[in-house]
């Protein structure tokens, strides 16, 4: 029998979504090709969270050699040398780039190492000039990071894509948003001791967390010696010798090696030929579908950040092996958004699941207990060092149901996977405080507070 199509499916993008689409859609029978323009793992694997992760592991080294003299630790000088890092993390990469490489091979699917862009509803083109036709087309295409606000000397910084191309570390660093990004770059880089100033237009760092946890980071990034630059913008960047004179709002004037600009990602649909099959784009350009990630036209899907939805690799793959097992294997299902664990890798480490308090007042009103547990970690008992870990549990209280969990210390990521399956199971309050405690651990808080944590009322109030 003559197949009307070339391919079952074609996946533009061979990163966290489009890799797993593919590899499962094929599992399920289907014969599929992928078109990846630059490297196989997309940015997770190549430019995002396995190098950051990486260096956010380098960049503890110097707390633990401080921090073992307490413990009867004498060391030598230690010296940090920024090629031996770069290096050693390129080549995990790019082990980590055959390995996607050959899941694919192994799983039949058709990799095609250029551009692709979208002809009709059945047909895509690559930068070759080859066209395949395919019985549905899948845009996994991702994000970039964009250099916005433009401002004059705008062009001599640098984004989230660079950094990890950078030969040298630089002495000082201005780097600005106020997003998971910049504030995981400007801890990496202080760790590693380069001199690092925060700069975000808002009063907080990390927009839309538990104010708690904004309140936690700023404290302890500014005590770990980041120069928060808040309430302001970035003016103009020009050239001062072989380093960059960075204008504030307030006017102040700093001179840095290098400026990373970590102010937001866009989709990367410009030039996908989206407009011919009728697709529009929201005002960021990201493709809106449909709750199994069905565009408005239904030979063609989009997963993972180009739809900008929950823009997070798990999330990624989870969308694309829906999508794969509902159009492919017969199994409809779709992905919940609405209770996503995620981490922030600064130090102090963020782990957070759920509401925060603000947004389960604004839906539950006086219906919300929190409990809450500021603590000096026991390490730093010995250790001398003046941090704090923070848990939050945020309940309702007429169900007892947990809404979210918070944490700002040692292994928060770590800590709140384990709390997420609680959550997804919807655990109660009671539920967590009949677990027994792992003692001595930072976690066993979480299942030992007893008492509610009362907001005290304004003097004068009530
Ligand atoms: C610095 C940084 C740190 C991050 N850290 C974390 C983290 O710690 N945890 C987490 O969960 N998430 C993290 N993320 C987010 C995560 O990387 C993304 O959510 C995830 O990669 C999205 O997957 P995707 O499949 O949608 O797109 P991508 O992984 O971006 O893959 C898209 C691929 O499509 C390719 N492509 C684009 N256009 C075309 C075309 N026309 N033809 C062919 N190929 C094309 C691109 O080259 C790319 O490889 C981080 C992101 C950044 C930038």
């Amino acid at each position: 029998m003559a197949m009307a199509y070339d391919v079952d499916l074609f996946v533009i993008g061979g990163g966290s979504g489009g890799v797993r689409a593919a590899r499962i859609a094929a599992g399920h029978g289907a014969r599929v090709m992928l078109a990846e323009e630059y490297r196989l793992g997309g940015t997770c694997v190549i430019r995002g969270c396995v190098p950051k992760k990486l260096m956010v592991y380098a960049s503890r080294f110097a707390d633990e050699f401080e921090d073992a003299a307490g413990f009867g630790w004498t060391l030598g000088e230690a010296r940090f040398d920024w090629s031996v890092l770069k290096a050693n993390r390129d080549a995990e990469i790019a082990r980590l780039e055959r390995i996607y490489r050959s899941l694919l091979d192994s799983s039949k699917v058709e990799v095609a190492d250029e551009r692709a862009r979208i002809v009709d509803a059945h047909t895509v083109e690559l930068a070759s000039g080859r066209r395949v036709s395919a019985g549905h087309i899948l845009i996994a295409v991702g994000a970039s990071p964009t250099m916005e606000p433009r401002i004059p000397g705008g062009d001599l910084g640098m984004t989230s894509n660079e950094v990890f191309e950078l030969e040298n570390q630089p002495e000082r660093i201005l780097v600005i948003g106020g997003g998971y990004i910049a504030v995981e770059f400007a801890g990496i880089f202080a760790g590693l001791g380069t001199k690092t100033t925060l700069l975000h237009r808002g009063d907080k760092l990390l927009r839309g967390f538990d104010e708690d946890l904004r309140d936690a980071l700023g404290d302890a990034y500014a005590k770990r010696g980041i120069d928060l630059a808040l309430g302001l913008t970035l003016s103009r960047i020009d050239r001062d010798g072989g380093r960059l004179a960075a204008t504030l709002s307030d006017g102040r004037v700093e001179t840095f090696d290098r400026v990373l600009v970590a102010t937001g990602r866009r989709p990367l649909t410009a030039g996908l030929g989206l407009e011919t099959v009728g697709i529009a784009t929201d005002g960021i350009g990201a493709i809106p579908v449909d709750a199994y990630s069905q565009t408005a036209v239904p030979s063609i899907y989009a997963v993972g950040d180009v739809t900008n939805r929950a823009n997070l690799t798990p999330v990624a793959i989870r969308e694309g092996h829906a999508f794969a097992d509902t159009v492919f294997g017969g199994k409809r299902h779709c992905v919940d958004h609405g209770l996503i664990p995620t981490a922030v890798f600064s130090t102090p480490e963020i782990g957070t699941v759920g509401m925060g308090e603000e947004a389960a007042r604004a839906k539950h009103g006086d219906d919300v207990v929190i409990f809450k547990a500021g603590f000096r970690p026991m390490k730093a008992t010995i250790s001398g060092r003046d941090e704090r870990t923070l848990m939050k549990i945020v309940v309702q209280g007429s169900t007892d149901r947990v809404l979210g969990v918070h944490v700002v210390g040692h292994d928060a990521g770590e800590i709140i996977q384990m709390a997420g399956i609680a959550l997804t199971m919807g655990a109660t309050k009671a539920d967590f405080d009949r677990t027994i405690a792992v003692h001595p651990t930072a976690s066993e808080e979480l299942v030992t507070m007893r008492t509610p944590h009362v907001v005290k009322a304004p003097v004068g109030v009530g």
